[in-house]
């Protein structure tokens, strides 16, 4: 048995920035700097894991990098505590006029809102630091039930452009649905870059394909050269993992009310597909059919959400 991603997880030693390479000191060359968030989810250690190994490995080996990796942990109270979430979802409270009232004083008097303080600032440190020639993020998740990795990126040109040049399926749009996610934030600010779901939250899987995910970005965004690390290696553990490379568009969203009922049905998976008339779950006891042939997209496995599923269709 392998060890689970919430096992192999020390809490205790956890730091808002968890890594950066080069540091200010090092010698460093002018390129973009990237953000890699992870653990906005507290329940979601994986992405945690990988910076924690890439950065070990820069250490290491001291490579020249253009430009900068900086990885961050999100929700670091509900990582330490090993929950999803304390008061809210922090992956729904991110606006840039929430970062601003934060800025100019008022206190959240929930737990999430000093996190993403917290987060807005670092934010804007990078915005503001002269060697940042362009500003690239990844945030890095995980889903309750099992899925292939894939990406989610906000319907904007440049970060679907970022987001194809990866081995992985896309799937656009979901800020029309859930507003206030962090990659939402970002990309309100003017930065490029995607979400990335790597598969289940303890599947030590889930670690590889996000530090694959890491160097891969690093490499294609010319920041990394590709004979620093086995780069093959980790491009066709990407490329591999899916059975699809398709692109995606998020067409429907099952709210859950605080409170409800919910069951989804037993099997499904990320992008399984279903038909027209198909049993998807039950909420308060009725039926959900599915409206049309389609695919269903993160059903939700867990006690804690308030998304039941999505529905995808194909997209250009
Ligand atoms: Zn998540």
């Amino acid at each position: 048995m392998e060890t689970k991603n919430s096992e192999l997880f020390n809490a205790d030693g956890l730091t808002r920035i968890i890594g950066e390479y080069p540091t200010d000191g090092m010698f460093s060359r002018p390129g973009p700097f990237l953000l890699a968030s992870a653990g906005i989810h507290g329940n979601e250690p994986s992405g945690i894991l990988a910076l924690q190994r890439v950065f070990k490995k820069l250490k290491t080996s001291k490579p020249f990098v253009k430009g900068r990796l900086i990885g961050v942990s999100g929700n670091m109270t509900a990582l330490k505590k090993g929950v999803r979430l304390i008061d809210k979802d922090l992956n729904r409270v991110c606006t840039p006029e929430f970062a601003d009232r934060l800025k100019s004083g008022e206190i959240a008097d929930f737990q999430e809102g000093s996190e993403f303080h917290d987060l807005a600032a670092i934010v804007e440190a990078i915005e503001n630091n002269k060697k940042q020639e362009k500003f690239l993020f990844m945030d890095l998740h995980t889903t309750s039930s099992r899925t292939p990795p894939y990406i989610s990126v906000n319907k904007k040109k440049e970060n679907f452009d970022f987001a194809k040049k990866m081995p992985l399926p896309v799937v656009k749009g979901i800020e029309k649905f859930i507003p206030g996610h962090f990659d939402h934030f970002l990309t309100l600010k003017g930065h490029t870059g995607f979400t990335m779901e790597a598969g289940q939250h303890d599947d030590p899987k889930s670690v590889d394909f996000h530090e694959a995910a890491i160097w891969v970005v690093m490499v294609d965004n010319g920041m990394l050269d590709k004979s620093v690390i086995d780069y093959a290696h980790y491009h066709n553990l990407l490329k591999e993992s899916s059975p699809t490379r398709d692109n995606f568009e998020v067409t429907y969203r099952l709210n859950l009310k605080d409170g409800c009922e919910f069951a989804m049905e037993e099997g499904f998976e990320n992008f399984s597909e279903i038909k027209k008339g198909q049993l998807l779950a039950k909420l308060d006891g009725e039926k959900i059919l599915a409206d049309s042939d389609a695919r269903v997209f993160l059903p939700l496995y867990q006690q804690q959400g308030s998304d039941g599923f999505f529905i995808v269709m194909p997209a250009d």
